[in-house]
Formats: structure tokens, sequence, C-alpha cells
């Protein structure tokens, strides 16, 4: 697969700014290409070009400390999140999908009701307004929803983020997400309670999201039932700019401290397992990234859960009334 990490924009962009100096910023699946990167930009333009080295999951990762390394940052991999602050001195490159849907899409055709949720993650939104006007030229309602402030494209999902599924819902039978992997997918099934099905613009594969999602959502149940009887918890806040929830964490101490619960809190920008070992306590509140909680909850030590989910391990929200924690 090829993404365009557009090198070309990225050089004019440095020589415009006049910087001496640039660092650069990857996800995981993209860092194999820094050194080629750091190569390249420093001979074509003459700037010095750090790489930053430190774990990136999303936009929310962005390194905001740059200055102390370089002039500018260039950030691959993902969209700016709008409601965060902007900076002039920060180049986002999405690092788009170089992929045709026309073929795929067409052999899926047959698999789609008449009325389609069109979804995707950054590295293929570019592909909706084609797969759009495909899927209405077949007779059908394809609908792309805007959805908050937190996402920069119609019909994009993040992680933490199913607000354009949650728009679209009222209006389609079910979804059909373009991209690859789970982790996008599930987000957007989380929110919403229609089909999620999701098509591999890359190998035409289709297949769809709801046993995965109703598989985790079980086990956020046993989480939950797990910590029932916790007497402690250590609520985490994460450092990162786009992750960073102080508020909830105020509010769910208040709560927790109201059941006669002890708390603690715990401000860190890199959650893992080990990184919890030293904490005496019963269970977890994460207020950083949801995924965490969804995903990886099964390799910490002590029951992992969203604020929402601490509500209900309080009595405060019923099971019925699960919600996906969101950042918004
Ligand atoms: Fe992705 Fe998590 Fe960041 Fe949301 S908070 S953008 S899911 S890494």
């Amino acid at each position: 697969m090829q993404f365009d990490l557009q090198i070309d924009t990225i050089e004019s962009w440095i020589r415009g700014r006049g910087f001496a100096s640039v660092a650069l910023q990857l996800p995981e699946g993209l860092k194999l290409r820094a050194t080629e990167l750091s190569d390249r930009i420093f001979r074509d333009t003459g700037a010095e070009v750090v790489v930053l080295g430190y774990p990136c999951y999303g936009a929310c990762d962005l390194f905001v400390g740059y200055k102390r390394y370089a002039q500018g940052l260039v950030h691959f991999g993902h969209a700016p999140i709008p409601n965060l602050p902007d900076d002039p001195d920060v180049l986002y490159v999405e690092a788009r999908a170089e992929v045709a849907i026309a073929v795929p899409l067409q052999a899926a055709m047959a698999q789609l009701p008449s009325r389609v949720g069109l979804l995707a993650s950054v590295q293929y939104i570019g592909l909706l307004p084609e797969a759009q006007a495909l899927i209405k030229a077949s007779g059908r309602i394809a609908v792309i929803g805007r959805g908050d402030a937190r996402l920069c494209y119609p019909g994009q999902v993040l992680g933490c983020d199913c607000s354009a599924a949650v728009a679209e819902e009222p209006d389609v039978d079910s979804f059909l997400f373009l991209g690859e992997g789970d982790f996008h997918p599930l987000a957007a099934a989380f929110g919403v309670k229609k089909p999620m099905l999701v098509l591999n613009p890359v190998t035409g594969e289709v297949r769809d999201v709801d046993r995965e999602r109703d598989r985790i959502v079980r086990r956020r149940f046993a989480a939950i039932e797990a910590a029932r009887n916790a007497g402690s918890f250590l609520v985490i806040v994460c450092g990162k700019v786009g992750q960073c929830r102080p508020e909830a964490a105020d509010r769910i101490e208040a709560q927790l401290r109201a059941a006669g619960k002890q708390v603690t809190r715990l401000v860190t920008d890199e959650l893992a397992p080990a990184a919890l070992l030293p904490y005496k306590v019963d269970a977890y509140v994460s207020t950083a990234c949801p995924r965490i909680a969804m995903d990886d909850a099964a390799r910490y030590p002590h029951p992992m859960l969203t604020v929402s989910e601490a509500e209900i391990v309080l009595g405060l929200r019923t099971w019925d009334g699960y919600v996906f924690d969101t950042i918004a």
C-alpha cells in the first residue's frame, strides 16, 4: 500500500516558512520511512531534521514541545483536530492511501441496503465522494454525515469519535466503512445500533464488525462487574494535548468519594501496564484515550474503566444507559 507523504508540499512549506530546522512526528506504521524522509528533506531543503521517537497514535498526540528541538513540526498520518489550538508552524500530512474505490465498491454493491451511511478513517476519506456517487448511481441513497468539532471531515471516524456515524444513523439502514483494520470501524460501531459493514479498498474484502463489537461490550460488562466491590481507584489523566480531560476526572473523583471510595489521581502521558504496577488500588478509571479501556484492559492487573463505566459501578447509570466514551 502506498501512502501520499506529500514530500513536495513539505519541502515548499519548509522553504516558505524559512525554517532552518524541522521535527518529524510519525505514527508507528510510518516510522519505517523516517530515515528516508529525514535524508530527503535535509538534502532538498538544507533544513536540519530531527525525528521524534515518542509513540504517536493520533493527532491527540501532537508533540507540542517541538520548539525545543526545531522551528517547525511535520505531523504525519492524522488530520488536525479542529477544536485544538491552531499552530502555523505545524504541518499535518494525512498520508492518504493511493487506492481506487470503483472496482472494490462495485463488487460489494449487491451487499448494500437501499440507504447507506458512508464513513472512513482519514487515510481513505478522499474516497467518500466517489463512493457516494457510485452508490447513488446504483439507485441507493448514500449519506455522508458531519460529526462534531473534533473531526476535520464529513464522514470521518476517529478511534474516540463516532459522531459522524451518529449523525447519519437516522437516515440509513446500515453503514459502509472504508478502511483497513478494526480500530476505526469498531469506534463507529460502538456508537450506533445499525449494522457496520467494512470494505477494505485494498483487498476488496467486505466484512462486518458487529460480532467483534458485541464481544468487546461483553468484556466491558465483565470489567464493570469486577470493579463493583473495589474500594480504591486510580483516576488517570493524560497530559497529551488531545486527550487531557481533567474536568472528567474532577467529576468522577467527586462521585467516587461521595460513594466512600478512596481515590488517587495519576497524571501521565503514557499509559502502560508496567507503569501502573506501583499503585496499590483495586481499579482504574481512565480519562485518557477511551480505547485503552476498550481494547487493552486485559493487559492491566486491575479492572480499567471509562468514566461512564465507573458511573455504572457507582449505580449512577444503568447498563442500559451504557455509552461509548468519546472525547468531545
Ligand atoms: Fe485515537 Fe485515542 Fe487519540 Fe482518540 S484519543 S485520536 S482514539 S489515540
